[in-house]
């Protein structure tokens, strides 16, 4: 290796070369003429579990490859290892006598326990010096509140503030030592930071209909950011600056909020809470509603064969796409933890392993808001109704024809309620699996007593989409 200083860029969540500002510190702190290594870690742990399914595997490695091409025209390359990053951080940093790491911080429990394990392992020699970029506001910035609201109003009174540091421009050239060999880069097409600006432009230009539209369950007002913030092929500051619209910051609000429970509270993210039904029925299984014993519901309610056509089309629409609009998410979460009682990791999990926008935190804060579980969640009467949630957010019938093809030919007064219909429900309909009427009064009722009440003690809070309604109310 020459003399010239060498640093290594490690991307992790922040696989762009726009305002990143773990790169431009790399770059930094390699000047004079001096190289940097823009290293990705195929990291075993994440990458052989059963948690990362299909459609985030084949964007993860989109945006590698796409990382991989930007680098290229500057005059780069990015360099990938398959290893444990406290194996491969080292190794790398004495092969090529890096003095310094920087990387983009992450709040979750597994990336803090994995720096902390890489930053022992590269020794005081080699600093692992972790930068902002992955959040708007940083948790610390803020410090630790417990309910959104309040933690809303710190949050936009830090994002005015002048300590926010205004986005970071692509380095013009990024010079990689020659002798750094990398394994081969994913052979798929390329989908990354060039992709993500040209979707948040799209969404730019209809961005004045997001406040009234958003709701639309088939997704298309919003911005369809999700995975490209996930993986940060776009930098939230830039889709800050792009978009100013009140109810769509609000979203990155809530972005920002589940990293920051994530940060303070890492057990909120767990396994380890109360099951729902479990806390309903006093912690013995054996006590649980029968239906909740049915290991045919959770299989139903993933496949999409509950019989509701909102439900199915959002859990078929998952499954074929890795993405499903807030609004469906909402109401297939709804279904799942009240209208069957079961228990909302089920969910949890199943909605992590299939989404491609699966993110530790924002997946477990909104699976909690729906089940009322937790300081911060939803009002222990608030259950959907699958049928009217349609009938209001879908009125045509669409989106769930799109998804559930047997509606092809139900008129649209009943595509939401397809056993309504005069000439009954069409060839193929499946059944439903309980009757929405009967399991919101058994929930309500299950709800309404102490265990239920204790846990949701929180009250009507402002939820990411509230629709504030007392327990009179269907909706
Ligand atoms: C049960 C459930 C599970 C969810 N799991 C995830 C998940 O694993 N990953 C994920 O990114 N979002 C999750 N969400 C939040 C939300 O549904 C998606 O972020 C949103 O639908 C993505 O579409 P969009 O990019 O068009 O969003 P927009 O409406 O355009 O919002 C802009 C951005 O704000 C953020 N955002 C929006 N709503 C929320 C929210 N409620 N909580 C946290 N961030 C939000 C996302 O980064 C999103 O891209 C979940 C919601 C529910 C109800």
């Amino acid at each position: 290796m020459s003399g010239a200083p060498i640093a290594i860029a490690w991307f992790r969540r922040d696989l762009r070369l726009d305002d990143n500002q773990a790169l431009a510190s790399a770059l930094a702190a390699a000047t004079p003429a001096g190289q940097v290594v823009p290293l990705f870690v195929r990291d075993p742990a994440i990458l052989a579990s059963w948690r990362v399914g299909r459609h985030r595997a084949e964007r993860l490695d989109a945006a590698v490859a796409a990382l991989d091409l930007e680098l290229r025209a500057r005059g780069g390359r990015l360099v990938v290892r398959t290893g444990r990053p406290d194996d491969v951080l080292p190794a790398l940093a004495r092969e090529t006598g890096a003095r310094e790491v920087h990387a983009s911080r992450d709040c979750t429990p597994y990336a803090r326990r994995r720096d902390r394990a890489v930053a022992a392992a590269l020794g005081p020699g080699v600093p692992l010096c972790l930068h902002a970029g992955t959040l708007l506001v940083e948790p610390e910035a803020i410090g630790e509140r417990r309910i959104f609201a309040p933690f809303h109003r710190a949050w936009l009174e830090a994002l005015g503030s002048s300590a926010l540091l205004g986005p970071v421009r692509a380095p013009g050239r990024v010079v990689v030592p020659a002798s750094v060999s990398s394994e081969p880069i994913p052979a798929v097409a390329p989908r990354g930071e060039a992709a993500a600006l040209d979707t948040m432009a799209a969404f730019a230009e209809r961005a004045d209909r997001y406040a009234r539209e958003r709701d639309a369950l088939d997704g298309r007002t919003g911005s369809r950011l999700s995975a490209d913030l996930h993986l940060g092929t776009i930098s939230p500051r830039r889709v800050l600056e792009a978009v100013s619209e009140p109810s769509f910051v609000r979203q990155l609000a809530w972005r920002d909020w589940a990293a920051h429970r994530a940060w303070f509270d890492p057990a909120s993210l767990g396994r380890t809470d109360p099951i729902r039904a479990d806390d309903l029925a006093g912690g013995d299984p054996g006590d649980l509603p029968a239906q909740t014993r049915d290991p045919a519901l959770p299989a139903a309610w993933a496949e999409g064969r509950t019989g509701y056509p909102a439900v199915d089309a959002a859990m078929r629409q998952l499954a074929e796409t890795g993405w499903i609009s807030n609004r469906a998410r909402m109401i297939a979460a709804s279904f799942l933890v009240k209208d069957l009682l079961l228990d909302w990791r089920l969910g949890l999990d199943w909605f992590e392993r299939a989404l491609v926008d699966a993110d530790v935190a924002s997946n477990a804060l909104n699976w909690r808001w729906v089940a009322g579980v937790g300081p911060d969640a939803s009002p222990w009467f608030r259950i959907m109704n699958p049928v009217l949630q349609g009938e209001r957010f879908d009125p045509h019938g669409l989106w769930v024809r799109r998804w559930v093809p047997e509606l092809r030919n139900v008129p649209d007064a009943f595509v939401h309620r397809p056993w309504d219909a005069p000439a009954g429900p069409p060839h193929g309909h499946r059944p439903r699996i309980v009757e929405h009427a009967q399991a919101r009064a058994r929930a309500l009722a299950a709800f309404r007593s102490s265990a239920g009440v204790r846990s949701s003690r929180a009250g009507m809070r402002q939820g990411p989409d509230a629709d504030r309604q007392g327990p009179g109310v269907d909706q």
